[in-house]
């Protein structure tokens, strides 16, 4: 497709959910920064979407738990671009030893997964709101779960409410209200924030146990892009709203 003039940035771009979201975005035009952490595989990732003929995909260099990463990784992209219309706050983490019940869950644990999935993403949008209010009616997407629901944690005939991974869940139930949060405060400029459960995906992260594929994911975290402003605040899944 051609170029809309529209820009995006996806962090964690480089494999996973993410790196589908980057080539969807740059397949509707939008020229899209593929945010990693690690140099080498955010260019190796950037090149087999240019290979793939993807469209404009730009690699930026961005650990959403470095605050001097963030703050380079926004000045950089502030001098190829006067705006940003869509950022996804994909970048999150599950760490396999150290999280589990409460009464399990190491410290260690909590702190490195609130540093990625709820810190990152507040990190990463506080920096980027300069480029997104000067865009007209940006979109703010965070890659939510479906394990940050309380109401379907406790459900008895869901499996989420017997997943023990407290650091976890609890991270993307901190990231729903962060969600909420930005969405009070960006209301009246127009940016819409909403937080995407992108379902179960086969990804690194789950040792590829998920039932979707990351084509599918990306396509939940796209839908969340053409929301309009009555939408902000929302939690989205496939089947219209997840409840909190
Ligand atoms: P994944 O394949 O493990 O990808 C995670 C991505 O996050 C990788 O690119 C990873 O980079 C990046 N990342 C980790 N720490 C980072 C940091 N400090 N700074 C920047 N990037 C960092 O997992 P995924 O399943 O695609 O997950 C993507 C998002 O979807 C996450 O927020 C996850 O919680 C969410 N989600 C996934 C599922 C599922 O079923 N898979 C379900 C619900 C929600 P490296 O390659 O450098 O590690």
């Amino acid at each position: 497709m051609d170029s809309t003039g529209k820009t995006a940035l996806v962090t964690g771009g480089n494999k996973g959910i993410g790196f589908a979201v980057v080539r969807q975005l740059a397949a509707h035009g939008y020229t899209t920064w593929l945010g990693s952490r690690d140099e080498a595989r955010g260019r190796a990732a950037v090149a087999a979407l240019e290979e793939a003929g993807a469209g404009d995909v730009r690699f930026i260099a961005l650990d959403v738990t470095d605050e001097a990463s963030v703050a380079a990784a926004a000045a950089r992209i502030a001098s190829q671009t006067p705006s940003l219309d869509v950022l996804i706050n994909n970048a999150g983490i599950y760490v396999k030893e150290g999280d589990g019940a409460p009464s399990t869950v190491r410290l260690d644990a909590m702190r490195a997964t609130y540093d990625v999935n709820v810190f990152g993403p507040l990190r990463v949008t506080a920096a980027f709101l300069p480029l997104l209010r000067a865009a007209r009616g940006a979109h703010v997407v965070m890659v939510g779960a479906g394990l940050g629901s309380l109401t379907l944690q406790l459900d008895p005939s869901q499996g989420l409410s017997r997943w023990p991974a407290f650091a976890y869940s609890s991270s993307k139930t901190a990231l729903n209200a962060l969600t909420v949060g930005f969405a009070n405060e960006l209301r009246e400029e127009g940016i819409v924030v909403t937080v995407v459960n992108p379902g179960f995906v086969a990804t690194d992260l789950n040792g590829h146990a998920g039932t979707l594929t990351t084509d599918e994911g990306a396509e939940r975290v796209l839908r969340a892009v053409q929301l309009p402003l009555s939408a902000t605040g929302s939690f989205v899944t496939d089947h219209g709203t997840c409840p909190w």
